[in-house]
This record gives structure tokens, sequence and C-alpha cells, in this order.
């Protein structure tokens, strides 16, 4: 059994980086350093991936937010505008 090496927590030197790299508050070397090592070491693969859906999904409900009042602020714009 080697499931020490599938599962757990990512390696604690790299939790910031592969979540920046998640969000991509990250650019360059650093991300390409980052990504190199979450695809080499499967904690931190995993890690990366369940960031990144984890990030989609409050981004997916954030947008919903600013498009409704846009619409609202479209139709003020357009009445005014008469
Ligand atoms: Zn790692």
């Amino acid at each position: 059994m080697h499931n020490h090496d599938q599962d757990g927590p990512p390696c604690s030197h790299m939790e910031q980086l592969l979540q920046q790299a998640a969000d991509g508050s990250i650019t360059g070397i650093k991300k390409i350093y980052t990504l190199a090592h979450a695809a080499r070491c499967h904690r931190c693969g995993s890690f990366l991936e369940r960031m990144k859906l984890t990030i989609a999904a409050l981004k997916t409900q954030k947008q919903e937010v600013p498009q409704d009042a846009l619409e609202r602020l479209k139709a003020k714009h357009l009445k005014s505008g008469e």
C-alpha cells in the first residue's frame, strides 16, 4: 500500500504557491515552477485541481451579482439617455 503517496496535504512550502497558481495571481517562472512541481508531485497536483475547482465555483457565484447589476445600470442609462 502506498496511499501515503496519493492522499494528504500538499507540500507545506508549496501550498501558497499552488493557491496563487490556481487563482492566476502568479505568473512567469514562479508559475512554471509551481506547475512543474504539481505535475510531478501527486499531492500537490490534486491540491491544485481542487483549488482550481473551488476558485472556479467562487467566480461563477460572484459573476451573477455584477451581471444583474449591469443590466439594471444599462436600463437606467437608456432611460436617462432619452
Ligand atoms: Zn509537492
